[in-house]
């Protein structure tokens, strides 16, 4: 049996996960990184693209920034449109800040080859992990090829999703899960075409929700409102097509432009927090310990958030010896992802079709006019959306 000695070790290799392993390996923190999938399988996956400027920021920070410094789309501004109409909610002009549109994917290599540059293990194809001595002793077992591997560490970061095995070790009566499962999801493309403007269109219409976003200048990534377990071969592209045109369509003619479809899935939509993020020597963040529904684009940002704060605590914790970082993680980063879940389910509620209640539709209506014309409820948006400052909490 291999045994590896690390400071932290890490579980899972998505945003939360590299990301902190790099922080701390800025801090002079030893840390191993044990990934359940093949590096080509992370490298690819189609997910968030909105970093917002605290999350670009931590980036460069970390030295895997350059790239998207160089590729990301910088965006100052979204579009709300509304029946047929658009208006543009002023990031720059509200907020002073700005969102960077950089495919998560892109993220996720830029941080393996910082890692890979520190010289810091990464195993990818870890097989049965488990994670033991959580309140003395942390261990994470896996195996390697086949043959079994121990990591002895200080403390465990259970940074492995929603699906990992963090959360879920915890005793059930150690935790408290608040969780509201939405009655609809988005049929997301990705497609080989240009996309019809320069920055994100969230819009709001009677057949369901919409929203424009794209991953360069020449790929679209657009969404539609769908049902939660949505049946994608009844969703040929043609029909895709339609149904995006009639949802983005203008009193003043706006077309999308059509092109090869390259990619299809369907989300289902959730608003979820488990609380604590901590017990004893393990440490959750990320989609370990929350999910919300994609609207507002802040799942990899709490992400980002989360092991920001986890840093600092870890760094505190080996400077001085002292605890008192580490036991005020879980409630600092909590006051973030309440904050966080309001303004997502309110964008979600916002925009969404839900059910044919004619007077929430008209009570959406309502709000969208008052978001547009307000210059107070605009800038709300603005702040949450571009990111509330990352050491506000
Ligand atoms: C289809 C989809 C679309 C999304 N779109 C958006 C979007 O548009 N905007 C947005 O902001 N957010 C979006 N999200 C959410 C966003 O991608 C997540 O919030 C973000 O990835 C969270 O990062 P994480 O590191 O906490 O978790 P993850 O990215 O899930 O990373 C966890 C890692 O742990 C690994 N793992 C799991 N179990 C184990 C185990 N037992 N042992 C070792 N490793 C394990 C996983 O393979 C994974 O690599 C989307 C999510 C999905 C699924």
């Amino acid at each position: 049996m291999k045994v590896i000695r690390t400071q932290v070790g890490i579980l899972g290799a998505g945003p939360a996960g590299l990301l902190l392993g790099q922080l701390l390996h800025r801090q002079g923190i030893d840390t191993v990184v044990v990934e359940r999938q093949s590096r080509q399988h992370v490298e690819t996956r189609i997910r968030a693209g909105v970093l917002e400027q605290g999350t670009a920021d931590l980036l460069q920070r970390v030295g895997a920034g350059d790239r998207m410094l160089r590729e990301g789309l910088r965006h100052h501004g979204i579009e709300l449109r509304f029946l047929g109409q658009g208006h543009r909610i002023d990031f720059q002009e509200l907020a002073g800040r700005a969102v960077t549109v950089y495919a998560q994917h892109e993220v996720i290599r830029d941080l393996i080859a910082a890692r890979a540059a520190a010289g810091a293990p990464l195993f990818f194809d870890a097989g049965n992990t488990r994670i033991t001595g959580l309140e003395d002793e942390p261990r994470i077992h896996f195996t390697n090829a086949g043959a079994p591997c121990e990591i002895a560490c200080d403390y465990i970061a259970g940074c492995d999703g929603f699906h990992g095995i963090s959360r879920t070790s915890i005793p059930p009566d150690a935790l408290t899960i608040h969780e509201k499962v939405y009655p609809f999801g988005w049929l997301g493309i990705l497609a080989n075409a240009r996309p019809a403007s320069h920055e994100l269109i969230y819009t709001h219409h009677k057949r369901g929700f919409a929203l424009l976003s794209m991953r360069s200048p020449v790929v679209s990534r657009l969404y539609l409102q769908c049902a939660p377990d949505e049946d994608l071969e009844q969703w040929p592209d043609a029909r895709i097509w339609e149904e995006l045109q009639a949802r983005f369509a203008t009193r003043d003619g706006f077309r999308l432009e059509e092109g090869s479809i390259t990619q299809k899935g369907v989300t289902a939509m959730r608003s979820f927090v488990a609380e604590p993020m901590r017990y004893h020597r393990l440490f959750l963040a990320g989609d370990a310990a929350h999910i919300v529904p994609p609207t507002g684009a802040k799942g990899l940002n709490l992400a980002a958030a989360d092991v920001w704060l986890l840093s600092q605590a870890f760094a505190d914790a080996y400077r001085t010896g002292g605890q008192d970082q580490l036991d005020r993680y879980s409630a600092r980063a909590l006051r973030r992802v309440w904050r966080v879940q309001q303004f997502s389910w309110w964008m979600t509620s916002l925009l969404h079709q839900g059910g044919g209640d004619a007077f929430d539709g008209r009570r959406q209506l309502a709000e969208l006019d008052q978001v547009v014309n307000s210059r107070a409820a605009a800038t709300l948006l603005a702040q949450n959306y571009t990111g509330l400052p990352f050491d506000e909490f």
